[in-house]
């Protein structure tokens, strides 16, 4: 396993365009310090607990990603430096993190998450859902946060064609929103999704974010 190869092979995959963020989940410090000093420093987490030590105790020009659906409870302590939570998908969790962020007197850059894949497991909205909190007064007043754009996952599935057209349901979803509400938004650009099975599949249709782990850093053991 060498991680700085693995994380240059998928680079040269991808359109320079799109940003890698390296999932380090349940990987000890030194496997990201190895990715770090490869030159990568962009890093996904999904646990708060397991992300607040990993900023403290690693450099502090790493971009960290909340690539999950964080609890009301513990965005406080992520608010401080986080630099996009991937998995937004309800209008309290968007007053919470909000909230976190006046507190440190920052804007907050969400994605809006939406279900795409065919599992009923996997959180996220429907584009109804999504318009019900773009229109309300509420969200309108929430000046400490971003909407940057849209993340999905697509099922897990060998099926390439599935995945596919899920992942074009995501990109017009992104269109669909960017139309209605975001016209005028230079910050609403991003599509997140693609994983380490299906990264060449999402950045042939449209993705601008891909968050890959276990390509990099190897199998996780839970
Ligand atoms: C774990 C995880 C990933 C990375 O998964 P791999 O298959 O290891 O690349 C990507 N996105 C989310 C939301 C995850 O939880």
């Amino acid at each position: 396993m060498d991680i700085g190869k693995n994380i240059s092979a998928i680079k040269q995959n991808i359109p320079a365009s799109v940003k890698l963020v390296a999932v380090s989940k349940t990987k000890p410090n030194e496997d990201i310090l190895i990715a770090y000093n490869s030159g990568h420093n962009i890093f996904g987490e999904n646990k708060v607990q397991d992300l607040v030590q990993k900023q403290e105790a690693l450099p502090k020009d790493i971009e960290w990603h909340f690539i999950g659906h964080p609890q009301s409870n513990k965005v406080k302590f992520i608010a401080p430096f986080i630099s996009l939570i991937h998995g937004v998908d309800s209008l309290k969790l968007l007053k919470t993190i909000n909230k976190e962020g006046l507190k440190n007197n920052r804007i907050v850059n969400c994605l809006l998450q939406f279900h795409i894949a065919e599992e009923s497991t996997k959180f996220g909205l429907s584009i109804e859902e999504a318009r019900g909190i773009l229109v309300s007064g509420e969200f309108q007043s929430l000046k400490n946060i971003c909407i940057a754009g849209v993340m999905g996952m697509a099922s897990n599935t060998d099926n390439k064609d599935q995945i596919k057209n899920e992942f074009n349901v995501l990109k017009n979803i992104f269109n669909t929103l960017k139309n209605e509400y975001f016209l005028n938004s230079v910050k609403f650009v991003e599509i997140s999704m693609g994983m380490s099975n299906d990264y060449l599949i999402a950045t042939e249709e449209g993705s601008t974010l891909i968050r890959v782990g276990s390509k990099i850093f190897g199998a996780r053991n839970y």
